[in-house]
């Protein structure tokens, strides 16, 4: 993507062009709950989950894992073809994580979203510790199929980060199932990041973007963080342990964020919407239309685009350095990163449930 390029066109290569560019037509995402619960929560990893997580935060009103598969997506298709009279679909694995289970209970489901006509792709969100050798056969086997996307939630690079927030795994189980992934023929992979992170700094912020440039991603998927009710965060935010960016910082953070990635990368998403019953913060009162043309604005404003600074950053080298140095046992080793020692003391902050 040249600067010449840009005139009339977004600066950055969004999800929905991209779609519209394999099947001739805008394609809308129904997204599902179907029941799953996530080793982070359920005892596996740990219990109470990432200290921001409250599963309700994500999930739209047309899911609901008490009705069937079909009927959330019947219902989000009706949905949608009233609003934007949408005629395809990809149906979004969305809740909890989509790979939890055995791959004999798993096939099913997918299955069953596969034979609506009208469901051209699947998109199934989980955690990198979620996924073994069965389950990127099916992956690899479906994506013969149909459009597959499998979405790794990463969040952040840095173990210390990863440690804090509760996320009960580490870079090395994201990096490991990544480069499994990757041998696997039409399986694109779409991570997850967050910005504003507890003690991220913008550099941390834009380092995990580094990586996942350098790892290959074939789509990324970038949030503000939210802080909701029912959560551990709400707490140590509340009595000010950490601040979030401003919105100024956070356009700012996602426009350096778009000149590293390559311009093929697909971005599917670069602001998350939180239900304003348990928002908490940042409170920007901001719908998707309102932040996509902010972003597109800013973007002008400062003459940033997609790929603008991209090249190969050293990160994989880096990254397996801090695999390499990091106890295996866990997070009691302290983790250096340039130079600096840890200044966390995550067992006092850790959910004791
Ligand atoms: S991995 Fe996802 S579903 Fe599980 S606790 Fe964390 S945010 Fe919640």
């Amino acid at each position: 993507m040249t600067n010449r390029s840009l005139e009339g066109h977004k600066r950055y290569n969004n999800f929905g062009t991209y779609l519209k560019n394999i099947f001739g037509e805008k394609v809308f995402k129904v997204c599902l709950d179907v029941g799953f619960t996530c080793p982070n929560r359920d005892g596996t990893k740990a219990r109470g989950g990432c200290i921001y997580c409250n599963n309700d935060s994500f999930k739209p009103e047309t899911t609901s894992s008490r009705k069937t598969l079909m009927d959330q997506l019947n219902d989000g298709m009706d949905y949608q073809r009233t609003r934007y009279d949408a005629h395809k679909f990809i149906a979004y694995f969305q809740a909890f994580s989509n790979t939890y289970d055995k791959v004999e209970n798993l096939e099913p489901l997918y299955r069953e979203a596969l034979s609506h006509p009208d469901i051209v792709g699947l998109s199934i969100g989980t955690r990198p510790d979620c996924v073994d050798d069965d389950i990127l056969d099916l992956l690899e086997e479906l994506a013969q199929e149909t459009l597959l996307w499998v979405e790794y939630g990463l969040q952040s690079m840095h173990d210390k980060t990863l440690d804090y927030i509760n996320r009960g795994h580490g870079l090395r189980d994201f990096h490991e199932t990544f480069l499994k992934t990757r041998k696997r023929k039409g399986i694109n992979i779409c991570a997850h990041a967050i910005h504003g992170l507890p003690f991220e700094t913008k550099d941390m912020m834009l380092d995990t973007i580094k990586y996942l440039s350098d790892m290959g991603v074939d789509g990324i998927k970038i949030h503000q963080l939210h802080v909701v009710k029912n959560t551990l965060m709400k707490k140590m935010y509340e009595r000010g342990d950490f601040t979030l960016p401003s919105l100024e910082e956070y356009l700012e953070l996602l426009a350096e964020s778009l000149e590293i990635l390559g311009e093929e990368v697909v971005i599917q998403r670069l602001f998350g919407l939180g239900p304003k019953e348990i928002l908490i913060a940042p409170s920007w009162d901001l719908g998707k239309g309102q932040f996509n043309t902010l972003i597109d604005r800013y973007l002008n404003k400062v003459d940033s685009y997609q790929g603008k600074k991209h090249q190969y950053f050293g990160m994989i080298e880096r990254a397996e350095q801090l695999i390499g140095s990091r106890n295996p046992l866990g997070s009691e080793v302290q983790i250096s990163l340039k130079g600096e020692q840890n200044p966390y003391r995550f067992t006092e902050l850790l959910p004791t449930v």
